[in-house]
């Protein structure tokens, strides 16, 4: 799934996707003319720097006070051991881990033995319908922080006997699934793919007929979506499948209502990604639409009287068919003779090329670009501008400016006390203009001057290069370059040359900014005092950044933002406003290091340009009557006009989550019908979303796309019907949301969660009714099995987690906070489970598929088909030892964990510790089959994440910090005894959700029992 190739790790730059030919006929993807495929990949010419490391700046002044903390190879195993100890871990000799080649449990089948790859298990995942017993969970002494409950026997991995099967049986047994006799927990872990098969294909519409009531492929699962009909998981999901009829059976089921949009998601490979209809040439009218409610033509319409008029499926008018619209209907069928060449009537996804002059506020114009990059000292000095130049420019260099070959263009501001301005219009001689005035900053060029296309933006580069001696630092010219930073005055100037034509702002910042506009006082910093200071940092220390984010995206302007600083407060919570208002995301490294973070600050720039897709954009939802819409969450401006949400600018990885709200009943059967057969649909929802839109080639453009859910009386299916993911994300988002804003103090928030959780838990546990035997049991609903450990997850992220009392185990500063923040609030379903339950794998053996492109036929991989990812493990402690590599992705970051009897060579094969400092070598020459495969699979984890900002090693013991303070808090199902009560391990938590549960069913008999009594009185 290589969405973002990248140069950095050994792949090559494309073009970015050039739009507006037709689409490729329906299933024929390869002809690859369709705007959402990637071009093939193109060399990069001249990519020398691409490839450059910076050049140590040791010799400035800045860096000498700077230096990053240096690489301790081997600490002292004494000190270790006291750490340990002190922080919980048991003693190893007490108490050492297990044996490598000894699998956890009583397992019958080692582990990682070749010829017994995972998947032999004989005991399939949730085969027995059974729930778990409070009991099984009693009676245990909590294990100390890093110690894991040891799983008591007991019940199997559990679920409602009422309950179908959702998820298919996995035939695979991974490292730390329980051996015979021990109860399994339910974990994302079980409902992956086996490693190396094939995946699935999903069909959003299966047989032509009505799409059905289960959920979707799970968002972090390999998966092909098909678009048979209706709009395919990757671009919309619902947070339950079937919708409530009404508000009350809403209000019952208490499982938040929502849709979950990355309406300009990439295709994966095989994906058909979605068709163009051109509507340029034909006649200038603009797409086909119902006159009550203006929504989109889509398979849900139904034409009648020989094709003369249409049934809107979302509000049930009676339309006239537009001449340019019309066409006769099969009397046999009733289906337009059109069909098999109108995009919008067969398929749930479609993008409109519209001419139509209805659909533009402005003229459009090709995408325009302004790059801003601190060369203070906090910049210089780091090696952050160095990189930061060089990223821009490998864009520039490999022709993958988005939509620069339709008159994209780029200006360039640097900053530091000053600011300073490009013209780029001399014969490679690009001249500088400084403003010094930092408090009401101007643009002191015009913007023929200020803007360049590619191929001049470059020598505007290599002048910023020379003038700041970015490739040798040591050759600073003037000596030092000054502290002073600012950052704000330089966006206020990217938004006055953005003022009359939007576009997108980049900001790489390496510190605070300390002077002119937007001047930050340090107020924090060190640790925190106290929940209500914590969220007092958590509020913006100034309106500043919030106003202009706003301010911004009313002129259809965006920032990303990129902070990557050795200062140890830069406050990000004012400082992330900024993209957070503005529809743009926000990234945090802390403790940058020049020498291995390099990689991960070209990364985020690389993928950022190179994934906008869409400018000036309106996005609109609209559903069937009887359900409206209500609060958005996510990538888009603030403040909103109405119901029409400003997203100004749009990106591979934007994302949105509406909420939907029941005005009335909901009314289907309005006369609508379906263009896919005469019957499906007809008593079936529809939900659509329409993005009017300015392309990279500047056209304008309207994505539209419609799904099709079931409405139901029947509350089960709801439950059936749910999407563990949305479900997820739409309560993080939310919860961010209020965390972020100061309105919550952090525990006021995670206590909304856990009994969130609870409520709709103990709504399942009500309505299900389990057989009078497993009255005191916990059961779990099939699809919302992993509800608690997600919510535990999360819980224990650096987004919500208490700061721990009296040790340093686990400490989130405020900056972090805020990012993971902001994280939550603008991610990806898939993303944002992952940060939830982290996927670990061990690297130092691999089952025999991974790290290779899966599903092998014949021999020869299939074309395009993803690296296959080892199983992944529980994140128990458990199954640390001493010989093993463990890798954890958690969303924003990667971390590396080895024990102290890993094979040295492994290491060396790994990492090029030549500078000091643990740096990937990722797909270098030379290395082992074992290491080549272990490359593949990081870099496949780092070009699917778009918002991994570091990769961290975290050698057992290692004094830095990174180990306790970075790994070992991801190991969510053990306990912390360090934050007391929210240090819960994972069976401790499923007995808190129990225990509230049961609180609540006995409220409901006290209830009723006081109503009884109640009642004798009227007798
Ligand atoms: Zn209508």
């Amino acid at each position: 799934m290589s969405r973002y190739p990248d140069p950095n790790y050994g792949g090559s730059i494309p073009n970015p996707p050039q739009q507006g030919s037709m689409g490729a006929p329906y299933g024929q993807n390869a002809v690859g003319t369709d705007m959402t495929m990637a071009q093939p990949p193109m060399q990069p010419q001249g990519t020398s720097l691409l490839h450059q490391r910076p050049l140590p700046p040791g010799a400035s002044a800045g860096a000498q006070q700077q230096q990053p903390p240096m690489y301790q190879p081997q600490a002292d195993v004494n000190s270790i051991a006291s750490g340990m100890s002190n922080i919980g871990l048991q003693d190893s000799s007490a108490q050492p881990y297990p044996a490598p080649d000894q699998p956890y449990g009583a397992s019958t089948q080692p582990y990682g033995t070749s010829t017994q790859p995972y998947g032999s298990s004989t005991q399939p995942y949730g085969a027995p319908a059974q729930p778990y017993g409070a009991s099984d969970y009693g009676g245990q002494q909590p294990a100390a922080y890093g110690a894991p409950a040891t799983y008591q026997q007991g019940q199997a991995p559990g679920m409602s006997s009422l309950e179908p099967q959702m998820y298919p049986q996995q035939p695979q047994e991974p490292l730390g699934s329980p051996g015979v006799g021990e109860p399994a927990l339910p974990r994302p872990t079980a409902i992956e793919p086996a490693c190396g098969s094939k995946r699935e294909v999903y069909n959003s519409v299966a047989d032509g007929s009505a799409p059905g009531v289960g959920p979707p492929p799970a968002s972090r699962n390999d998966f092909i979506g098909v678009d048979t009909g209706s709009c395919t998981p990757r671009f919309m999901r619902l947070t339950v499948n079937s919708i409530p009829a009404d508000s009350s059976m809403q209000a019952t089921s208490s499982i938040p209502l929502g849709l979950i949009l990355t309406p300009f998601a990439d295709p994966d490979p095989g994906e058909a990604g979605v068709l163009d209809v051109d509507l340029t040439t034909a006649g200038g009218g603009g797409p086909l639409r119902c006159s009550s409610c203006n929504g989109y033509a889509n398979p849900g319409f139904r034409f009648v009287d020989s094709g003369n008029k249409f049934h809107c499926n979302l509000c049930g008018h009676e339309n006239d068919t537009p001449s340019e619209h019309m066409c006769a209907t099969n009397p046999a069928n009733g289906l337009r003779l059109d069909i098999d060449y109108r995009h919008e009537f067969r398929y749930g996804s479609v993008d409109y090329v519209v001419g139509n002059k209805d659909y533009f506020a402005t003229d459009p114009t090709p995408p325009h670009f302004v790059v801003c990059v601190d060369v203070s000292a906090s910049g210089i000095s780091t090696g952050l501008a160095t990189v930061a130049v060089q990223s821009v420019q490998s864009i520039l260099e490999a022709n993958a400016l988005p939509g620069g070959s339709s008159g994209a263009k780029i200006g360039i501001i640097t900053f530091d006390q000053s600011l300073h301005f490009y013209d780029g219009r001399g014969d490679g001689q690009a001249r500088v203009q400084y403003v010094p005035d930092t408090s009401d900053p101007f643009i002191p060029i015009g913007p023929e001057a200020f803007f360049q296309p590619p191929e001049r933006a470059i020598s505007v580069i290599e002048m910023i290069s020379n003038a700041f001696s970015l490739m040798d630092p040591s050759q600073l010219k003037g000596g030092p370059p000054p502290s002073g930073n600012a950052l704000g005055a330089a966006v206020v100037a990217a938004k006055q040359a953005l003022a009359d034509i939007g576009g997108k702002v980049f900001v790489v910042t390496g510190g605070i900014p300390s002077v002119g506009s937007g001047k930050l006082e340090r107020r924090g910093g060190g640790s925190v005092s106290s929940e209500e200071r914590e969220k007092a940092l958590l509020k913006d220390e100034t309106p500043f950044y919030d106003d202009l984010g706003s301010q911004m995206a009313e002129l259809q302007i965006s920032v990303d933002m990129v902070i990557a600083t050795q200062q140890p407060y830069v406050d990000a919570a004012s400082l992330l406003r900024l993209p957070r208002a503005s529809g743009g995301r926000g990234f945090l490294l802390t403790n940058f290091d020049y020498r291995k973070d390099d990689v991960s600050v070209r990364k985020i720039l690389v993928n950022a340009i190179w994934g906008v897709r869409a400018l000036d954009a309106m996005v609109k939802v609209r559903a069937s009557k009887g359900l409206e819409t209500g609060e958005y969450m996510g990538s888009f401006g603030r403040p909103q006009r109405r119901n029409d949400v400003i997203a100004p600018v749009m990106g591979v990885d934007s994302v949105m989550a509406l909420e939907l709200k029941h005005d009335g009943q909901i009314q289907t059967n309005l006369g609508g019908g379906s263009m896919i057969s005469a019957s499906a649909f007809s008593n079936n929802v529809c939900i659509q979303c329409a993005i009017l839109y300015t392309d990279l080639a500047g056209r304008r453009r309207i994505r539209v796309h419609t799904m099709f859910p079931p409405k139901t009386t029947v509350l089960q299916d709801t439950f059936r019907s749910a999407d563990l993911d949305a479900v997820v994300a739409m309560m993080c988002m939310r919860a961010a949301n209020a965390a972020f804003s100061g309105s919550r103090v952090l525990s006021k928030v995670r206590e909304a969660l856990i009994e969130k959780t609870a409520h709709i838990l103990f709504v399942y546990r009500k309505f299900c009714n389990p057989p009078k035997s497993q009255s005191t049991k916990l059961v779990l609903p099939e699809t919302l099995k992993l509800l608690p450990v997600m919510i535990l997850g999360i819980l224990k992220s650096s987004a919500f987690r208490p700061q721990p009392s009296g040790q340093n185990l686990g400490v989130v500063s405020t900056d972090e906070r805020a990012a993971a923040l902001l994280f939550l609030s603008t991610a990806r379903p898939q993303d944002i489970t992952t940060f939830a339950y982290p996927r670990m794998v061990l690297l130092s053996q691999l089952d025999e598929f991974a790290g290779l492109p899966r599903a092998p036929q014949d021999g020869f991989p299939p074309e395009g088909e993803p690296i296959a990812l080892p199983a992944s493990v529980p994140l128990s402690s458990e199954f640390l030892a001493d010989e093993r590599m463990f890798l954890v992705d958690n969303g924003l970051r990667l971390l590396l964990w080895y024990g102290k009897a890993c094979s040295p060579e492994l290491i060396q094969e790994i990492f090029d510790m030549s500078t000091g400092v643990y740096r990937l070598r990722l797909g270098e020459e030379g290395q082992g089959e074992l290491a080549m495969r272990i490359s593949a699979i990081i870099t496949r984890i780092l070009e699917s994440k778009s918002n991994l900002t570091q990769v961290i090693v975290a050698p057992a013991g290692s004094s830095d910090g990174a180990e306790q303070n970075q790994y070992l808090p991801l190991l969510i199902e053990d306990k912390n005894i360090a934050l007391a009560q929210s240090g819960w391990s994972y069976k401790e938590f499923l007995k808190v959700a129990h225990r509230r549960i049961m609180d609540k069913m006995a409220q409901e008999r006290a209830q009723k029992d006081f109503q009884a009594w109640e009642m004798l009185g009227y007798q």
